[in-house]
C-alpha cells in the first residue's frame, strides 16, 4: 500500500459529543501474510444529542459494524471519510452509553510506520510505531492524545511466537497451530501509546526492579542484551527516586527493532528503540554505544511519567513532552552514569537550537496544531534541545528543589489524564510562590533567541540589555522583549563572583557585588540561560585569556558556539573566528575540542572553495595534530570515555580533510584488519577506520563492506558498514553505492544512508540530487512516511544552484509531501547565510588561511586577539 499517513492526518479535531471511554482490540496477527483481520469493541459515552459522529479508521475494510444501545441494535450507516469513518445512525442518538462492534481487514505496513510487519534471517515479525496519528492505520480508534481510556488487546499468532503488548498477559490458549494471547486491562492510554510486538522473540530478564521486566530481541540477539540489562533498572530506581512516584505501570519489556524509524518511542511499559541503539556486543562495546544506550533509555524511561502517566492535551505542547524527557533523563544519566558527561553535550545540542532560533523562518516552541500533517515536522531541534535548555534555565532561576516540588506537584495532579503546559506553569508557580508562567511564555510563545549585551560601566556597573539575535542582514519584524533569568559571572582579577537577576526590560543597569573593577564578566554563567551574548571586543578577548583557568567546561563550550554565531550574525570578523577556534583546539577537555571540530565543519562549508584547499588542509593539521598526539592514537585502558569519543572524530577530521598519510595508513591496515577478524581492533575507532579507509578504496573493498553488512550479526557492525558505503569517493564506487541502496536489502530507515553521505562530498552534491529526483517515487514509496522532509536536504549546501532545482522539484503536487514545505523555508535560510557569511568573510578567512600556511611545518603561533587589532568590524 502506498500511502503517507501523516498527509492524510490533517484535518480538524474529532468532536465530544461522542467519546470512547473503554476498547478492547482483538487482532489475528501472521506477520508472514501480508494483511491481517481484526474486531474491536468500544465503549461509547454520548453526551448530547447527536446525528452523527467521526472516528479514526484509515485504509481499514470493514465486514461488519453494529452500534447497540442498552435497548438494543441501532440502524447506522457509516461512510470513509479520508481518515475517518462517520457513523449516521437511522435517527439521532440520546445521550447514554452505547456500544460499537467492529470487524475489518487491514494490510500490514511495509515502511515501519502503524502496525508493520518485517522479516529478519527468513522469519517474519510484526511491530508497531504509533505516534502521532498511525494507530489509525492499524485499528479503528479515537486517535488524538486526549481520549485516554482503559485497552483490553487480545492477539491471536502463530503458536511459536512471543506476543507483547502494553500490559503483562491474563491468559494464554493453544488452538492448533495458533495462540490466544489475551493482555490484562491497560490503565488509561492514549492510542499513541499502545505497541504491539509479535514474531519469534527472546528476552533476557531485567532485574532489580519494583516490577518485572525484560529485553525483548529478535531470535539470536538475546546475547547483545547484557548492557541494556544492567542499565535500565538504575534509572529507573533514579527515576523513582527523583519523582516520589514508583514506576506507573506493571511490567516494563524494553524491545530492539530491526526496522525503526526512531531512536526510540516511549510506549508505556513496552518501550521500542531501534537496535542498534539497545543492542550491544559485549565483546566490543564502544562508549559512544554506551553513551546513546544510557541516554536515549533515560528519555524513555523519563516519558513513563511524563508523557504516558501524564499526558499532553495535545499535540501543541509535543515540545512538554518532549523537551521534559529530555531534560530529565539528560539529569538522571549524569547523576547515575556521570562519565558519559550529559550536562556537556547539551551546551552542544543547545547550540543547534539556536542556531535555527536565529533565523525568521523559525517557529514559536508553543504553537497551535490544527491537524497533525505537520506534527514530524515538530519533533526538531527547538522541541527537544531548546525545550531542555528553557527547562534547565527556569530550574536554575527556581532552583533545583523548588523545580523538583512544582514537577511533582503537577504529575500528582493529573496522573493517568492529560495536562497542558499552562498546568505545569500553575505547579512551578505554586512551588516557587511567584510567577513562572509568565516569564517562561516570553521562550514558548514568541520565536527566535534573545540576545544579551553586556556594557561595562565605571564604578563597578554594569548595562544590561536585550533584543532579538538574528543573523547579518535580518531585521526584526518588531521589537521584542524576553524575561530572561540571567546570570553574570564576573572577576576583579582576584575573587569570581556571580550575580542572578531578571532581565524583563529592554535594558537595565546592575551594580556588580564588591567589584568596582571588573577584569572580566561572562554575562551566561554556568551557560546555563537559553539565549546569546555580547561583551566588547576587549572583553571578549579577556574572557578566552580566562578561559583555561576561570570558565567551567560548559563555559567554554558556550563561548564558541556564542562565537560562531556572533560571526553569522556580523560582529566577529572571519579570521578572527579562525584564530580564536584554534586556540581552543588545545583545550583540556575533550567535549570542548569536539566544539572546535563543529566549529571547523562551519569553516569548511563556508570557506574552503577553490585557491584555499591546500591552505585549509595544512590549518586542519596545524590545529589537531597536536590534539591527537595530546590523547595518543591508542587507547588507554583508564582514559576518560570522553578521550575515547574524541579520538576517532581526530582521526577522521586528520585523515579526510587533512589528508594525513599516516592517519590514512593506520586506518587501512585496521579496516583490513577489522575484515579479517573484527575483534582485533579497539571497538571505538572500528567505525572510523573503516570509513577512512573508503575513502581511497576500490570496487573490491566495497563489495566487501557490502557483504560485511549484509552478513552482520550485530546492529553496530551493520551500521558501520553501512555508514562506511556510504564514504567511497572513487566515482565507479559512488555510482554502485547510489544503485545498492535501491538495489540491496536495506531497511526502510536505512535508504537515505549512503546517499546523505555521498552528497556531503561537494563534488558529488548535484549526483546525489539527481539520485534523489530520478527515483523519488521508488524512495518515498519504501522509506518511512515522515522521511520526507530528509529529501529536501540534498538541496542543502553552501550555493543556491540546487535551491532553485529544490523549489521547481517540490512544487509539484506529487513530490510535496508533509512538511516539505516548512524544510524548504528553513534549508533555504541556511543556505542563503552561508552564501552571504563566505561574501563577507571568504576574503579575510582566505588571508588568514595563506598567512598560516607559509608558516607550515612550524608550529601554529600563539594566536592573541589583541595582536591584529580589532575582533570586531
Ligand atoms: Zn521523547
Amino acid at each position: 500500500m502506498a500511502r503517507q499517513p501523516a498527509a492524510a492526518a490533517a484535518g480538524p479535531r474529532l468532536g465530544h459529543s461522542v467519546v470512547p471511554t473503554f476498547e478492547s482490540i482483538r487482532l489475528v496477527l501472521d506477520p508472514a501474510k501480508p494483511d491481517y483481520t481484526g474486531t474491536v469493541h468500544i465503549d461509547l459515552s454520548v453526551r448530547e444529542t447527536t446525528g452523527s459522529f467521526v472516528f479514526h479508521a484509515r485504509d481499514i475494510t470493514i465486514a461488519r459494524l453494529k452500534l447497540s444501545s442498552k435497548t438494543g441494535d441501532v440502524a447506522a450507516g457509516h461512510a470513509a471519510e479520508g481518515d475517518e469513518l462517520r457513523i449516521t445512525p437511522g435517527r439521532p442518538l440520546e445521550p447514554g452509553p452505547y456500544t460499537l462492534d467492529i470487524d475489518f481487514s487491514s494490510d500490514f505496513n511495509n515502511q515501519g510506520a502503524g502496525l508493520y510487519r518485517m522479516q529478519v534471517d527468513g522469519s517474519w515479525y510484526s511491530f508497531t510505531q504509533f505516534e502521532a496519528a498511525d494507530a489509525r492505520g492499524a485499528f479503528p480508534c479515537w486517535d488524538e492524545p486526549e481520549f485516554k481510556n482503559p485497552f483490553q488487546v487480545t492477539l491471536v499468532v502463530p503458536k511459536d511466537h512471543l506476543a507483547i503488548g502494553n500490559t503483562p498477559i491474563e491468559s494464554e490458549r493453544v488452538e492448533g497451530d495458533q495462540k490466544t494471547v489475551a493482555f490484562e486491562r491497560t490503565p488509561p492510554l492514549p492510542t499513541y501509546l499502545l505497541a504491539i510486538a509479535t514474531g519469534p522473540l527472546e528476552t533476557v530478564a531485567l532485574r532489580g526492579m519494583s516490577v518485572p521486566g525484560r529485553v525483548v530481541t529478535v531470535r539470536g540477539s538475546a546475547g547483545l542484551a547484557q548492557e541494556a540489562a544492567r542499565v535500565t533498572p538504575v534509572l529507573v530506581a533514579a527515576l523513582e527516586k527523583y519523582f516520589g512516584i514508583p514506576y506507573p505501570y506493571h511490567k516494563l519489556d524494553v524491545l530492539a527493532v530491526p526496522e525503526f524509524w526512531a531512536g526510540a518511542m516511549e510506549n508505556a511499559a513496552a518501550i521500542t528503540f531501534k537496535d542498534s541503539v539497545l543492542l550491544i556486543d559485549p565483546g566490543a562495546i564502544s562508549v559512544d554505544q554506551r553513551r546513546g544506550l544510557v541516554l536515549v533509555t533515560a528519555h524513555e524511561l523519563a516519558h513513563m511519567w511524563f508523557g504516558d502517566l501524564v499526558t499532553m492535551q495535545w499535540w501543541d505542547d509535543l515540545w512538554l513532552n518532549e523537551s521534559f524527557a529530555s531534560w530529565m533523563g539528560d539529569r538522571i544519566a549524569d547523576q547515575e552514569f556521570p562519565e558519559f558527561k550529559a550536562e556537556l553535550a547539551q551546551v552542544l545540542s543547545m547550540q543547534t537550537a539556536m542556531t535555527t532560533d536565529a533565523h525568521l523562518s523559525t517557529r514559536a516552541m508553543r504553537q497551535p496544531v490544527e491537524g497533525v500533517e505537520n506534527l514530524d515536522q515538530l519533533a526538531d531541534e527547538l522541541t527537544y534541545d531548546k525545550g531542555q535548555a528553557v527547562l534547565m534555565m527556569f530550574e536554575r532561576w527556581l532552583g533545583p528543589q523548588t523545580f523538583r516540588k512544582g514537577v511533582v506537584d503537577y504529575l500528582k495532579a493529573h496522573r493517568w489524564g492529560n495536562a497542558t503546559a499552562a498546568d505545569l506553569s500553575r505547579s512551578l508557580s505554586k512551588a516557587a510562590g511567584k510567577d513562572v508562567g509568565g516569564p517562561m511564555a516570553t521562550f514558548l510563545d514568541q520565536p527566535g533567541v534573545p540576545l544579551v549585551r553586556a556594557e561595562i560601566l565605571p564604578g563597578g556597573r554594569v548595562r544590561l540589555s536585550q533584543q532579538r539575535f538574528l543573523n547579518y542582514g535580518t531585521k526584526t519584524p518588531r521589537p521584542v522583549t524576553w524575561q530572561i533569568p540571567v546570570i553574570l559571572k564576573y572577576s576583579n582579577g582576584r575573587t569570581t563572583r556571580t550575580l542572578t537577576l531578571m532581565l524583563a526590560d529592554a535594558s537595565r543597569t546592575v551594580t556588580l557585588d564588591g567589584s568596582s573593577h571588573v577584569a572580566w564578566l561572562h554575562p551566561n554563567a554556568g551557560e546555563s540561560g537559553y539565549y546569546r551574548w555580547q561583551v566588547a571586543p576587549q572583553m571578549l578577548s579577556a574572557l578566552a585569556d580566562a578561559a583555561p583557568k576561570a570558565l567551567g567546561a560548559r563555559e567554554r563550550i558556550g563561548y564558541l558556539g556564542n562565537l560562531s554565531a556572533l560571526l553569522d550574525a556580523g560582529p566577529v570578523k572571519g579570521d578572527d573566528y579562525l584564530r580564536l577556534l584554534g586556540r581552543f583546539a588545545s583545550d583540556p577537555e575533550p567535549e570542548v575540542v569536539q566544539a572546535v571540530l563543529g566549529g571547523l565543519a562551519k569553516v569548511k562549508r563556508a570557506f574552503v572553495v577553490a585557491g584555499v584547499k591546500d591552505e585549509f588542509v595544512a590549518y586542519v593539521r596545524s590545529t589537531l595534530s597536536p590534539a591527537l598526539e595530546r590523547i595518543g592514537r591508542k587507547r588507554a585502558e583508564s582514559e576518560d570515555p570522553s578521550v575515547s569519543s574524541l579520538r576517532p572524530d581526530l582521526l577522521w577530521w586528520l585523515g579526510e580533510e587533512g589528508r594525513d598519510e599516516s592517519v590514512l595508513g593506520d586506518a587501512e591496515r585496521m579496516a583490513r584488519a577489522g575484515l579479517a577478524e573484527p575483534t582485533s581492533i579497539d571497538p571505538t575507532i572500528a567505525d572510523v577506520a573503516a570509513q577512512l579507509a573508503a575513502l581511497r578504496g576500490d570496487m573490491a573493498l566495497f563489495k566487501q563492506y557490502r557483504d560485511r553488512f549484509e552478513k552482520a550479526r550485530v546492529p553496530a557492525e551493520r551500521e558501520r558498514y553501512l555508514v562506511a558505503l556510504g564514504s567511497f569517493r572513487k566515482p565507479e564506487v559512488v555510482d554502485a553505492a547510489l544503485a545498492y541502496s535501491l538495489d540491496g536489502p536495506l531497511r526502510p530507515q536505512e535508504l537515505l544512508s549512503i546517499a546523505h553521505s555521498i552528497a556531503g562530498a561537494p563534488e558529488y552534491r548535484q549526483l546525489a540530487w539527481d539520485w534523489m529526483t530520478t527515483n523519488f517515487k521508488t524512495i518515498s514509496g519504501r522509506v518511512p512516511p515522515n522521511y520526507g522532509i530528509d529529501l529536501v536536504q540534498f538541496a542543502d549546501g553552501c550555493s543556491t544552484d540546487l535551491l532553485d532545482s529544490a523549489r521547481a522539484f517540490f512544487s509539484i503536487p506529487e513530490h510535496d509531501l508533509p512538511g516539505v514545505s516548512t524544510e524548504l523555508a528553513k534549508v533555504a535560510d541556511d543556505v542563503h547565510d552561508c552564501v552571504a557569511l563566505r561574501q563577507r568573510e571568504q576574503p579575510a578567512v582566505a588571508a588568514f588561511l595563506h598567512r598560516q600556511a607559509a608558516v607550515a611545518g612550524s608550529p601554529d603561533p600563539p594566536a592573541t586577539m589583541t595582536g591584529s587589532g580589532q575582533l570586531y568590524r
